[in-house]
């Protein structure tokens, strides 16, 4: 005689997360001609119903809810976006009916979004970023198991006030601390220098430490302000200053340079640069380097100069605190420089 096996009731279960997928296009939602094809491809052409579809298992980690927010290649990542997404967000995390947000992105830009959310999201909820470097389409696509590890990760309580995280190749990196560093390998994102917070692998999180600066609520920086021109110059051998004479007369509020090295600048440059403080403008200095921090008064007397120095923050994310400092009405050098130091 069969024994009935007892199986927990359905009134008893836990109920699972609920998770907002927000997708907004980017490589995890390309489609190439054929399935070798892992660079000619269109990103953004693919809806969230289809990029669900290709993850079995989902519906047992987290209850999903899907919105396509954009169809884009995060190349042409418009600041409007930004804007909407920050608040897209902050809307469902202040809802009681969602658990946690995942973003699809692509991984061009995706560094950028992630720091500005990591500043500008007001929740302790788990935000997750995830993105690919193979098309939809492709033979061996990294994008249905990054998408399952980054819900897995929105739905554990260990993600919770740990700011915007992106789950990219198993790993979990910080957003602040991550930068993507390869063209074409799927292991493409790193924390240089700082390393990932943990991992996520067949269902699990393992978490092996917490990023210390402030982020999400312990953040004062919103992006509910129009967005401050900055841009970003580079110095290199040889480099003149056209572009940053023409940046302050185009009327530019802040100037980023990717320095050499320790954010050194060639002297053409600093000179520039230095006339540009004189006129008002915000100049941060960071490094072209890709690790390491840019030490204040070290290369560059910032203080006698007028800068601010970027510490670990490349100049793209640079650029993000610096506009987010300058739309909060945050102008002064020494004030500028204390808000680098503390995000
Ligand atoms: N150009 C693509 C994008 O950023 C690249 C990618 O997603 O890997 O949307």
């Amino acid at each position: 005689m069969n024994t009935p096996v007892s199986t927990s009731s359905s009134a008893t279960a836990k109920p699972l997360p609920r998770i907002a997928l927000l997708a907004t296009g980017g490589t995890i939602a390309g489609a190439a001609p054929d399935a070798a094809n892992t660079a000619g491809y269109r990103a953004g052409v693919i809806g969230v119903a289809q990029l669900l579809a290709a993850v079995p298992g989902l519906d047992a980690i987290a209850q999903i809810e899907a919105e396509q927010v954009a169809s884009i290649d995060s190349k042409d990542m418009p600041l409007a976006l930004w804007t909407t997404l920050a608040q897209r967000v902050n809307a469902l995390l202040a809802s009681d009916d969602i658990d946690g947000v995942v973003i699809t992105h692509g991984t061009d830009t995706l560094e950028e979004t992630a720091y500005l959310l990591h500043l500008a999201v007001k929740s302790t909820k788990p935000v997750v970023m995830t993105a690919a470097m193979r098309p939809a389409t492709a033979l061996s696509a990294d994008g249905p198991l990054n998408l399952l590890n980054a819900v897995t990760l929105a739905a554990s309580s260990a993600a919770a006030g740990q700011g915007v995280l992106v789950a990219f190749n198993n790993r979990i990196h910080c957003a602040r601390d991550v930068t993507k560093t390869s063209t074409y390998a799927v292991d493409a994102f790193q924390s240089p220098e700082i390393g990932v917070l943990g991992w996520v692998q067949d269902a699990r999180v393992e978490f092996q430490r917490r990023a210390l600066r402030p982020h999400t609520v312990d953040s004062l920086l919103t992006a509910d302000m129009p967005w401050p021109s900055v841009e970003i110059v580079s110095s290199y051998a040889g480099v003149s200053r056209v572009a940053v004479d023409a940046l302050v007369a185009a009327g530019v509020r802040g100037i980023v340079v990717a320095g050499t090295g320790n954010g050194s600048i060639h002297a053409t440059l600093q000179e520039a640069l230095t006339e540009a403080t004189a006129r008002g403008v915000a100049v941060v200095r960071a490094s072209r380097v890709g690790s390491g921090h840019v030490m204040h008064n070290g290369a560059a007397n910032d203080d006698a100069l007028g800068f601010v120095s970027a510490g670990t923050l490349n100049p793209y994310k640079a650029r993000v605190l610096l506009a987010l400092a300058l739309a909060a009405g945050i102008r002064e050098r020494g004030e500028l420089q204390r808000v680098f130091d503390t995000y």
